[in-house]
């Protein structure tokens, strides 16, 4: 069993076999389907041929279920969701909306893990001491 991706607003279920389902409009207003790979750090990810992804384009994020916004208020560039794990632990999952920015943060408690080559980015933003942060 694989993880499993919740919307933080309306708990509806994100990932679908092995995709993660999220909705995005781009600055210049372009809308579609991103499919993510639900694995912590791999970025693969597909779109419809019609719907590019273009390096550098920052995305809004929307839950495809509710239509929430999934960006986070005090970073826009990060996006929050609920990860429950194969045990049914829950953590909060916190990933870059600009496409190229790879970096993710597993936050379980008082807790983070982060994984990708960008993770120096965002972890700022995140008020957790040194000795409780792992790193892959
Ligand atoms: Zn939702």
């Amino acid at each position: 069993m694989a993880n499993d991706y919740l919307c933080p607003i309306c708990r509806g279920q994100l990932r679908v076999e092995n995709s993660l389902v999220i909705s995005v409009k781009s600055k210049s207003n372009k809308k579609g389907l991103i499919f993510l790979n639900p694995e912590i750090g791999n970025y693969g990810k597909i779109s419809h041929p019609s719907f590019e992804i273009v390096e550098g384009d920052e995305y809004t994020v929307f839950c495809p279920i509710c239509h929430a916004t999934l960006n986070r208020e005090e970073n826009p560039h990060i996006l929050k969701m609920l990860l429950i794990d194969e045990t049914g632990i829950q953590s909060e999952v916190f990933f870059s909306v600009i496409v190229g920015e790879r970096c993710t943060y597993v936050v379980k408690g008082k807790e983070m893990e982060e994984a990708g080559p960008d993770k120096k980015l965002y972890e700022k933003y995140f008020d957790i001491p040194e000795a409780d942060r792992k790193y892959f």
